[in-house]
């Protein structure tokens, strides 16, 4: 004990000039190595003084490691790429749609050089940043005139807030939605400054329960897409074309919501339909708003499309200028809108539609050549298999629709009572990876839904790190 006290830490000079700190000073700099270093010998003092530490642990090349370790661990980002492994592609939480080649290398341009963000080129005079995916989205879309804003939320409260403040919303009790991350219909609304008048019920709402809840306090009609719900029995909802009509004979606009909104019909890929922003219009919405970053594959922002007079409108909203896009985003919708141009070769170059309607059968050969490599990590108290999965497209889109997919199981052979740790211990595990590897825990196992895995390659080269505490 007595000798444990004599221990003496090394100075904070005679670690600054050992040779092991060298390239640390040469890597991070003076100041953060120093810091490093005082913050270390900080903690180290208190347990030399209990006698805790022997001498080999307070070392000069042991301490200088430690320090590399914490300054390592400092320099590494916040944000960091991950394994989407959840079989839930569009998901929020793990940024959503994967930009393609050609709307990376847009961003780069746009992050790299000035450019002519408001600025038209022709006149020498100033423009208008929406001007630089007008034309591409009137094309796609059918809709008169366009404007951008930082996502659908956005869109959503803009909208509302230009063309129905102080006046009356009528929506149906079945749209009063919450979408996730605390948006709900209702409290949009509000603070959108429009007074919310429902009509109908959660499941059956008529074309008379809209007409009768018309008057002069009336600003417009609301249809919001249910998203991430669905409603099924008995229920009714009137078409778009006959509320826009009604909306038309009593001179109010109709707002459409479509949340995810696709610019093409998916079912040519086999997907499940969703509507499209040009049917939206074509039924006669005056506007519709949707997301960048859901269906349409893009960056995130949201999309407000429809009548010139109302987007006019919208765009003199003192709101619009808080909630509008940067350079980055429009270089990148931009890029990826030019690839609708071509159907025909949509879903080999935008990834999100790539990953979604990759076959399964493909991704049911991709699990089974990766089985043995996980199998012979996970050793012996686990079962890995290979089987095919549902899993799901996300945001919203198609709540209750499964995309056929398939999946690694991993399942701990273990008595039930200890399944609930060994689980855990595994997810932990696969976070704990230099690329962290998420999943979804089911049925008393782990699935990594392998969809979304087309790097494989560094996939498999850090198995091998993978430590799971038991
Ligand atoms: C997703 C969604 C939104 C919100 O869109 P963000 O782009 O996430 O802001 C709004 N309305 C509906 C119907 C949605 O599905």
């Amino acid at each position: 004990m007595s000798s444990s006290v004599a221990l003496r830490l090394p100075s904070i000079d005679g670690l600054l000039r050992h040779p092991a700190c060298a390239p640390l000073l040469e890597r991070h700099g003076r100041e953060s190595l120093l810091a490093s270093l005082r913050q270390l010998l900080d903690e180290l003092r208190s347990s030399v003084l209990n006698g805790q530490l022997s001498a080999v642990e307070i070392s000069p090349d042991v301490l200088a490691g430690r320090v590399a370790e914490r300054l390592a661990q400092q320099q590494r980002s916040n944000v960091r790429r991950v394994f989407n492994l959840t079989g839930t592609v569009l998901h929020t939480n793990l940024g959503r749609a994967l930009l393609p080649d050609e709307a990376i290398d847009a961003v780069q341009m746009a992050a790299r050089y000035p450019l002519n963000l408001e600025f038209d080129l022709a006149s020498g005079k100033r423009g208008d940043r929406d001007d630089l995916i007008e034309g591409l989205i009137r094309e796609l879309t059918g809709a008169e005139a366009v404007t951008v804003v930082n996502n659908n939320a956005a869109a959503v409260l803009l909208t509302l807030n230009s063309l129905g403040a102080r006046k009356e919303g009528i929506i149906s009790r079945g749209e009063l939605i919450e979408i996730g991350g605390a948006f709900r219909i209702p409290d949009i609304m509000a603070r959108a400054g429009v007074r919310l008048h429902e009509v109908g019920t959660t499941n059956r709402t008529n074309a008379r329960d809209y007409e009768a809840a018309i008057s002069p306090r009336s600003g417009l009609i609301m249809r919001v897409h249910a998203s991430n719900y669905s409603i099924e029995g008995f229920t009714a909802r009137v078409p778009t074309a006959e509320l826009a009509e009604l909306a038309h004979r009593h001179g109010l606009p109709l707002l459409e919501d479509l949340g995810s909104g696709s610019l093409l019909d998916l079912t040519r890929w086999g997907l499940p339909a969703e509507p499209t922003v040009r049917q939206a219009l074509l039924d006669g919405a005056d506007i519709v708003t949707f997301s960048g970053d859901k269906l349409l594959g893009g960056p995130q922002a949201g999309l407000i499309v429809g009548r010139k007079d109302l987007i006019a409108k919208i765009k003199k909203n003192p709101l619009k200028r808080a909630l509008r896009v940067d350079k980055l985003t429009l270089a990148a919708l931009e890029a990826v809108l030019g690839l609708y141009r071509d159907p025909d070769r949509l879903a080999e170059r935008l990834p999100s539609l790539r990953l979604l309607t990759r076959p399964q059968a493909d991704i049911f050969a991709q699990a089974c050549r990766l089985q043995p490599a996980m199998a012979e990590v996970l050793g012996e108290p686990w079962q890995v298999s290979a089987v095919q999965a549902l899993g799901m497209i996300g945001s919203g889109s198609q709540p209750v629709a499964r995309l056929p997919s398939a999946a690694l199981c991993l399942r701990p052979q273990v008595s039930k009572r200890l399944r609930g740790r060994f689980l855990l211990n595994l997810e932990a595990a696969l976070r704990a990876l230099p690329i962290p590897v998420l999943g979804r825990i089911d049925d008393d196992a782990l699935w990594l839904d392998l969809r979304q895995l087309d790097d494989e390659p560094t996939w498999l080269a850090q198995l091998p790190q993978l430590q799971v505490e038991s």
